[in-house]
């Protein structure tokens, strides 16, 4: 299935934001008080974005996005953890986000520890969760099993929201959303549209 017209514009906006930031020409955003004022009285943010808890992946920075464009969960991994499908809740129920986004990213330290068999530290069902993208991506048996792991963790989160989310479920079947997944590639700055990941719709 296809992005809604809605999603597509919303992707194009993040897409050209993320061009700006990996050629050194970002907005350069500036607030006044006036400014800061008005924003807190509303906003219509253009996607929730699920994203990895890394320090280098903030998606303001890397979709080069005012305040007030984008709501995000951001959890180690980006997996569909409780504080994601909540996030999700109130941007398609009250926001209305035309796109939903998932983004990993290359040199996820999470995945990494997963893919190297590390089986201590926080994180309870989750890590199994990214353990589960391990085996898939292992499955495929990939040239680049990192990077294949990477892409499958998004997947399967794109999956899991589809699946546990019902304000996300109903609003895909209804076509007022759109989820894609990504991922940013951190030594170019790029984020590339996982094509696989739209093949999600078919299923509901
Ligand atoms: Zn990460």
């Amino acid at each position: 299935m296809k992005l809604t017209p809605r999603a597509t514009e919303a992707l194009d906006e993040l897409l050209e934001g993320n061009r700006r930031f990996r050629e050194g020409e970002p907005k350069g955003y500036k607030y006044s008080q006036d400014q800061i004022r008005t924003i807190s009285k509303n906003q219509t943010p253009l996607a929730g974005i699920i994203a990895c808890a890394d320090s280098r992946v903030s998606p303001e920075l890397v979709f080069d996005q005012p305040l007030g464009s984008i709501f995000a969960s951001r959890v180690p991994a980006n997996v569909a953890s409780d504080s994601a499908k909540w996030m999700l809740d109130i941007a398609v129920n009250e926001f209305r986000v035309p796109l939903v986004m998932v983004m990993g990213h290359t040199g996820c330290l999470a995945v990494g520890q997963l893919l190297d068999g590390d089986k201590g530290g926080a994180g309870g069902l989750h890590r199994f969760s990214v353990l589960s993208a391990v085996y898939r991506a292992k499955a495929k048996h990939p040239t680049n099993l990192y990077r294949q792991a990477v892409e499958e963790n998004v997947l399967q989160t794109v999956e899991h929201l589809a699946r546990d989310s019902y304000s996300l479920r109903a609003a895909l079947i209804d076509g007022t959303t759109s989820i894609v997944g990504s991922v940013y590639d951190m030594e170019s700055g790029e984020v590339v549209i996982l094509d696989s990941t739209l093949e999600v719709y078919g299923r509901f």
